[in-house]
């Protein structure tokens, strides 16, 4: 059902709500075997929504087998793209006929404002399924220009088992970013949400089964990261892990690859966008309100997040005062009022560590153009005022470091070059955005940017057509979306034969 965006229609959406808190596994849902569970909170209130099944090694354990039962046994991975295709799609309508209670687990889970998750990301999430189950029965294997005396196939087979791994801050839509390209490729998946947004995943896998899925291809193992994260990355059956969330967690399956069997990696980590203003840029209302959705979508919890505005200095005044105007429309607040354009963030302690980079912002020198504090405390929610710091120097800590929060830096440049040496001046090589009006700057500025996308003159992710993930320590081996996400969680095969 889709949800209207409407105080009363919202009210009784989530008194209506039956959340699936256990583990699914085989096709079931089943508690952990532990028994364990852990709270999640709805971050606005910091009041306990449920109580979920806290899975180790052991859950882990059993996911793993169903899915390598399920992925010998072949009723997915060999059967045929059409009908993996025509499962994908059930999938993609029932997802659809399920949209408003999936975006509302999302925003109250996640403090998401309702009306991105009814707008955006179930949308977004419904489309990638979708995509991916279209491409299917259009991908053809290769056979290799070899004498007449040989046949030589190359094929590309499902990898096996897949480990996902995944964020909070776009929950449904960072599995679809996994889960229709490796579903659509015939593997057989173990699905990890964040500790913080399990519910919508949990779902989700409910639905998948529902539409032909059959049990075992699809397992969703809530719990933490330290143990159930682990415990997929360090499995000596997992043949692949692919993993979205930030830097540091990124390195350690790294390692658990190194130190177990040696699978596949691919990394989807944190980002420090820049956005670039030269001299001669397009209009500045237009600017300014990509720049705005740049920095505070999503209340800047967005690994894209366009955290650095780097602005030649005869534009920046003008500019930053049109984005300040505009940013003082996007109200922060509940997350489940359709008006709200700002929620709050994650949880208390990453709100903690939004402020302590505020704090260091200021004492670091660089000036508070707008908020600077911890908002609606009343609320007893972790939400943090729509923020933008000028003056600000590349080196400082809120520069170099991911904020992940609503926290704008705008540093000044004298010329094109200096522009494209500070954009570069980072760790990180997510996304980047453009503005000019010059066509040979435009090709030449977005080829000098070190970053798996550039927008030019708007903030854009692409769309599903177009790869995304990151240089540098934004990702390691891979990309989500569009066809090479697909081929990502194949391996190659060559079949040579002699003709006699
Ligand atoms: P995170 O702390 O790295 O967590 C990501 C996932 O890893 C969660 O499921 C987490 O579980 C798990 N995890 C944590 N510690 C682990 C460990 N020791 N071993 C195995 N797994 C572990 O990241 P986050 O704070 O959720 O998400 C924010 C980050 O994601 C940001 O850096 C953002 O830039 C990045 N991100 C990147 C992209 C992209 O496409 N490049 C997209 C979205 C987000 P728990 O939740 O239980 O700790
Ligand atoms: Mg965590």
């Amino acid at each position: 059902m889709s949800l209207a965006l409407e105080s009363a229609a919202i009210e009784s959406a989530v008194l209506a709500l039956d959340l699936r808190t256990d583990a699914f596994i085989d096709g079931r849902f089943s508690p952990a075997r532990s028994g364990k569970r852990f709270a999640t909170e709805n971050p606005a209130t910091g009041k306990v929504i449920a109580q979920v099944a806290a899975c180790d090694l052991a859950d882990v354990d059993r996911a793993v087998q169903s899915a390598r039962k399920a992925f010998e046994g072949g009723a997915w991975s060999r059967m045929s793209p059409l009908n993996r295709k025509k499962v994908l799609l059930k999938f993609a309508d029932l997802l659809e006929a399920n949209a408003g209670e999936l975006a509302l687990l999302d925003c109250l889970e996640g403090g998401k404002p309702i009306g991105d998750c009814v707008n955006t990301d179930v949308p977004e999430t419904i489309h990638c399924i979708r995509w991916h189950a279209e491409t299917l029965d259009k991908i053809y294997d290769r056979v290799a220009p070899t004498g007449p005396e040989n046949l030589a196939m190359i094929l590309r087979e499902p990898v096996g088992v897949v480990g996902a791994v995944i964020p909070w801050n776009f929950p449904t839509q960072m599995a679809a970013w996994k889960l229709g390209p490796a579903l659509g490729a015939g593997n057989s998946v173990v699905l990890k949400p964040a500790e913080q947004t399990s519910m919508s995943a949990l779902r989700m896998a409910e639905l998948a089964v529902e539409a032909g899925l059959p049990p075992g291809a699809l397992n969703v193992v809530p719990g933490m990261g330290e143990t159930a994260g682990q415990a997929i990355g360090r499995h000596m059956d997992v043949d692949m892990a692919a993993f979205t969330g930030s830097t540091e967690v990124g390195r350690l399956f790294l390692r658990y690859s190194a130190e177990s069997n040696l699978k596949r990696v691919i990394l989807e980590c944190g980002g420090k966008s820049p956005q670039v203003v030269l001299a001669d840029p397009p209009e500045l209302d237009t600017i300014a309100a990509h720049a705005v959705n740049a920095a505070f979508w999503n209340m800047g919890e967005n690994c894209s997040c366009g955290s650095r505005l780097i602005v030649h200095e005869s534009v920046k005044d003008a500019l930053v005062e049109k984005i300040a105007a505009l940013a003082h429309t996007w109200t922060v607040g509940n997350p489940l009022d359709p008006a709200t354009r700002v929620g709050s963030m994650i949880e208390k302690s990453h709100m903690e560590k939004v402020l302590s980079y505020i704090a260091a912002g200021k004492s670091e020198g660089a000036k508070v153009v707008m908020g600077g504090n911890r908002a609606l405390s009343e609320s007893g929610g972790y939400f943090v005022d729509v923020t933008i710091f000028d003056e600000v120097a590349n080196g400082m800590k809120i520069a170099r470091e991911e904020i992940f929060g609503p926290v704008l830096s705008v540093i000044p440049v004298k010329s094109e070059e200096e522009a494209v040496k500070l954009a570069n001046e980072s760790n990180y090589g997510l996304a980047a955005s453009l503005y000019t009006r010059d066509l040979n700057a435009a090709h030449r500025v977005a080829r000098a940017l070190r970053a798996g996308t550039v927008s030019v003159n708007c903030f854009s992710e692409g769309d599903m057509t177009t790869p995304f993930g990151g240089y540098k320590e934004s990702g390691f081996a891979g990309r989500d979306k569009s066809i090479f996400a697909h081929e990502q969680y194949t391996e190659l095969k060559t079949i040579w034969m002699q003709i006699g």
